[in-house]
């Protein structure tokens, strides 16, 4: 079969929420499945894509991880259904390769809270501070950037920084506000971001979801912006400390299948349960907020795979000098602790 040949690749709609007009049908699955093998591509997908998406993709994972399988991979393509940072991650650490993604529109509103210029700014505010940003950051953030962290090695990052040295740590306010808890610094600069998406998640909807589910264990997701403020709430008694995991994607899926908890609520994406349920199908996983779905993620629908593998769109660039030095701070990142997979 060509491509002109399947006839539904011709109802692909360019739309302002992206590309629509494609239901994920066994021959749509059929079809990126033979187009990726002939663009020599792999196909990564985010924890946090759509089910179909998912269930297509070769790997599914989180961030980092994702990031690592695209720098080892043999083929010459990398499709990543994530979103606009997570691609720019992969071609930071592959840079000889192609990295697509199925549409660049898919931003992240944490990355969006701070840009190059305002970081230049905030620096020559403090010209002496060690800069230390979330994974959630744009290429050119990561540049102007000394180390990078995921949410499970943040603590251990900024521990290891001189005590004497003042640190700007950005764009996530919750994860700050739990990492100067931790570490009780208090030369500790805090960018004021936040996931729009998940705000939602907040104290009163934590603590009421676990009054009403008093037998039920609660995941929260570290390594994801969208959960930091449950991170932080958690730390700050609003839920019973016995009943709250802080678990990474894999751990979620490992102590998903260990518990002996029939119910689980869930504090992240709502993504994420897709493959919770997959790995345990006996148990009720329960989103704490079913509305935290992030729009941006869901922009990778199965149109915009479609035209992705059809038309070798949308590439991502990153500027050699820029690339350079993120991948600096991204390094570091890894050396340091336990960095867990990013969002
Ligand atoms: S869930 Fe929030 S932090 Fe994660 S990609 Fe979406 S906007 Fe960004």
């Amino acid at each position: 079969m060509t491509t002109t040949e399947w006839a539904g690749a011709a109802a692909i709609v360019d739309g302002p929420g992206g590309y629509t007009g494609i239901e994920a049908t066994p021959e749509w699955a059929d079809e990126v499945r033979r187009l990726a093998r002939a663009r020599n591509a792999t196909v990564l997908a985010h924890n946090y894509q759509l089910p179909a998406i998912q269930d297509v993709a070769d790997h599914v994972g989180d961030s980092l991880a994702l990031s690592r399988i695209a720098a080892e991979a043999e083929e010459g393509t990398i499709v990543f259904c994530g979103v606009h940072f997570m691609a720019e991650t992969a071609k930071i650490l592959s840079p000889d390769k192609t990295v697509l993604i199925p549409d660049e529109r898919a931003g992240c509103s944490l990355a969006d809270s701070i840009n190059a210029d305002q970081l230049r700014e905030w620096k020559a505010e403090h010209p002496d501070a060690v800069v230390v940003s979330y994974v959630n950051t744009t290429a050119e953030v990561k540049g102007l950037t000394d180390i990078c962290c995921t949410s499970s090695n943040a603590v251990d990052v900024v521990a290891s920084i001189d005590p004497d040295r003042e640190v700007l740590f950005l764009p996530d306010q919750f994860l700050g506000a739990h990492v100067k808890r931790v570490t009780g610094r208090e030369n500790i600069h805090i960018w004021a971001g936040e996931c729009h998406v998940h705000a939602g998640i907040n104290g009163d909807e934590l603590t009421a979801k676990a009054k009403a589910h008093p037998d039920a264990d609660l995941f929260v997701h570290p390594e994801c912006g969208c959960a930091t403020s449950a991170l932080y709430l958690a730390g700050e008694g609003f839920v019973p400390d016995d009943k709250v995991k802080i678990l990474s994607t894999g751990g979620m899926i490992d102590a998903a299948r260990e518990t002996g908890a029939k119910q689980v609520l869930v504090a992240t994406e709502v993504g994420m349960l897709h493959q919770l349920r997959k790995a345990a199908p006996g148990i009720d996983f329960q989103a704490v907020n079913d509305r935290a779905s992030c729009p941006y993620m869901k922009m990778i629908t199965p149109a915009a795979l479609l035209r992705c593998l059809q038309e070798g769109k949308d590439e991502v660039h990153v500027a050699p000098d820029v690339a350079e030095r993120a991948r600096l701070s991204v390094q570091r990142m890894i050396a340091i602790g336990n960095p867990g997979g990013g969002e």
